[in-house]
């Protein structure tokens, strides 16, 4: 029988470049995203169900996970893929700005995960794949509340894969480096930068070459990082952390 993998994230970038490729390997795939109705291309694949989720939203969560198995008959493995990079001087970030990149990056990973352990408990297995990043275990500057949101992540994921083993139920965390996905397309409102505090101007410029000097370097595919993903799924290891492309966070 096939195997059935839930993905958050998936309208875009890696989360949909991983739905593509787990169901080209013959596995169900329930593709979850925020507007399912926007999505043209998984919803053409006979093996995968495109449905509503939004992390942040628990009765979104619960009526996914529902329809998977109504569809499927189970979940065998679940990715918590989507995330995203809040950017720039932290001083010039908002409240809102700051409580979202964690709303998302680590309270959403966490309603996703506590929803679905019930069912992995009752039937005694189940793989839980994070998407952190390499930005999660050595920070950059103009990235501080990512850097704090995946380095949140690394902990949590860490810990439960201690606490979960003797359920077999494994916990798996996936670093790519710099991916070329929307993620990079930062636009001018979502960079947090105020032209007021002018005493930051050389370091911003500092700091910004230093960026531009990591996100420089060559960006991995999606595909690349979605092939890791899927070694990190079937290779039937306890392997903890996957590292995908990036060779300056490798070397650090
Ligand atoms: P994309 O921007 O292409 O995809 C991000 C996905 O996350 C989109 O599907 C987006 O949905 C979704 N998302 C954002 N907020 C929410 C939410 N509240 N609920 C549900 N879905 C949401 O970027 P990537 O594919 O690059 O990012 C995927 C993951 O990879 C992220 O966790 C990111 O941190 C991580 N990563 C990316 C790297 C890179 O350089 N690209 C490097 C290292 C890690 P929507 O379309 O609705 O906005």
């Amino acid at each position: 029988m096939s195997k059935t993998i839930l993905i958050t994230g998936a309208s875009s970038g890696i989360g949909k470049v991983a739905a593509r490729k787990f169901a080209n390997e013959g596995w169900n795939v329930i593709a979850t995203m925020r507007s399912p109705e926007n999505e043209q291309e998984l919803t053409q694949l006979k093996n995968v169900l495109v449905t509503k989720l939004d992390v942040q939203e628990s009765s979104t969560i619960e009526q996914a996970i529902n329809e998977g198995i109504e569809r499927f008959g189970q979940i065998d493995a679940l990715i918590n893929n989507a995330g995203y990079g809040q950017n720039g001087l932290f001083e010039a970030m908002t409240p809102e700005q700051i409580q979202q990149q964690f709303d998302v990056n680590v309270f959403g990973v966490m309603n996703v995960t506590r929803a679905i352990l019930p069912y992995f408990r009752r039937q005694k297995s189940g793989l839980i794949l994070n998407i952190s990043s390499g930005a999660g275990r050595f920070t950059l500057p103009l990235l501080s509340m990512y850097c704090a949101s995946k380095f949140a992540l690394e902990g949590f994921s860490e810990a439960l894969s201690f606490e979960l083993s003797a359920l077999n139920i494994i916990v798996k965390i996936i670093e790519p480096g710099g991916t070329s996905t929307n993620f990079g397309k930062v636009t001018q409102e979502q960079f947090a930068y105020n032209p007021e505090l002018t005493d930051y101007d050389e370091f911003t410029k500092a700091a910004g070459k230093l960026f531009e000097g990591l996100i420089a370097q060559r960006l991995a595919t999606a595909d690349e990082v979605a092939d890791v993903i899927y070694t990190a799924a079937t290779d039937g290891t306890n392997t903890l952390r996957y590292v995908v492309g990036n060779d300056d966070f490798k070397k650090r």
